[in-house]
């Protein structure tokens, strides 16, 4: 039934049109696009409703499961301008795949990536106008899934809805690349092993919040999580992925179920060996960042992510001592990674592996 699921599409007239935001001012998701893609599951039936469509509210029973167990994956990625006026998209699929590892991980219905795909690109393309223009702003789009289902107990739903909605947002870095100060927390932890960590589920989200309001009090701007058992391996920066560069070899911690499998991590790495840089896949100690950061091996490290691209990290503070990262400026390696994906992203560089996605 899934083939021949079919996407209605309802336009907005001209009433239900949303005003456009200051291009000055767009911020991260504030306002969104007219339009949205809705399809809906149930057991019974698969998936079906398949429907772009007005932007619009959700009425909801109070006892839909979404709101009390939390059974919700969501996704994050962007449609862009580029320097042609032509509009593309960076690894979409990707993002669907690893959608539907979300689904399997929550006991969530698989989406058709196809179908979906397919959705997607009749939106941004509906929607184009809302696509913003300036160097580096872009249109975030946000895949959902949720329960729907009204019911109390404790189990998978028996119905669900998947829609997509459309957040034109301003360049991350506004005012310039700039490195990040980080708070390594050893007092709240992200994910474990044999947890949801590795997917994208609502509520490793609610349970991070704590940590980042306790780094931004002391004026920080992102946590860095350490392993959940010794509190000794780096995990993730914020919600990012994160890559030191020691002497000459670029290191990442491994995906081994607590760390969420960057789409940007797997282009970083792809690029750098491309490059003929060494990339290691293995983990890292908190404590040999700081050595190597005192013996000054480590050259860089920086943060990896759909939203910012590339965060190059200028400071640590771990148990109320700071530590400063090559020299709280921005690392060669980062600013080329940087420059790279942001110019294969716009079609201003070939695109050796194939990344790039046109669309309309
Ligand atoms: C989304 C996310 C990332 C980055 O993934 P990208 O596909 O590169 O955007 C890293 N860590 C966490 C926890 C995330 O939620």
């Amino acid at each position: 039934m899934w083939k021949d699921l079919e996407i209605s599409v309802c336009r907005c007239d001209s009433g239900q049109r949303r005003e456009k935001p200051d291009q000055g001012n767009l911020g991260f998701g504030s306002y969104f696009t007219d339009h949205m893609f809705l399809m809906k599951w149930s057991r019974k039936d698969g998936w079906h409703d398949a429907e772009i469509c007005p932007y619009q509210d959700f009425s909801m029973d109070p006892a839909a499961m979404v709101y009390h167990y939390g059974q919700a994956i969501f996704e994050g990625l962007k449609a862009y301008k580029g320097d042609d006026n032509q509009i593309y998209m960076f690894r979409p699929e990707d993002n669907l795949e690893r959608m539907n590892g979300s689904a399997l991980r929550m006991c969530m219905p698989r989406i058709p990536v196809e179908t979906v795909l397919k959705a997607i690109k009749a939106l941004v393309y509906l929607d184009r106008d809302w696509i913003p223009t300036g160097d580096g702003a872009t249109l975030y789009l946000r895949p959902t899934m949720i329960a729907v289902e009204p019911a109390l107990g404790v189990r998978p739903s028996e119905h669900y809805y998947f829609f997509v909605i459309m957040s034109p947002v301003g360049a991350y870095y506004a005012e310039g690349f700039n490195p990040t100060k980080i708070w390594v927390t050893d007092k709240y932890v992200r994910a474990v092993k044999g947890g949801v960590g590795h997917v994208k589920t609502a509520g490793n989200y609610a349970a991070s919040i704590m940590a980042a309001e306790e780094a931004h009090r002391a004026g920080y701007t992102q946590v860095l999580w350490l392993d959940a058992c010794e509190h000794k391996y780096v995990e993730e920066v914020g919600t990012s992925n994160i890559f030191f560069r020691i002497d000459d070899e670029l290191i990442t911690p491994p995906l081994g179920g607590s760390i969420l499998g960057g789409i940007t991590r797997d282009s970083v790495i792809q690029l750098a060996k491309s490059w003929g840089i060494a990339v290691t896949e293995r983990q890292v100690a908190i404590d040999e960042v700081l050595s190597a950061i005192e013996d000054g091996s480590l050259k860089e490290s920086f943060g990896s992510g759909t939203a910012a691209v590339i965060a190059p990290i200028g400071e640590l503070c771990y148990q109320e001592k700071k530590y400063v990262v090559a020299d709280g400026k921005t690392g060669e390696l980062s600013q080329r990674l940087f420059e790279e994906l942001q110019a294969i992203q716009n079609g201003k560089r070939e695109d050796p592996f194939r990344w790039v996605v046109r669309i309309g």
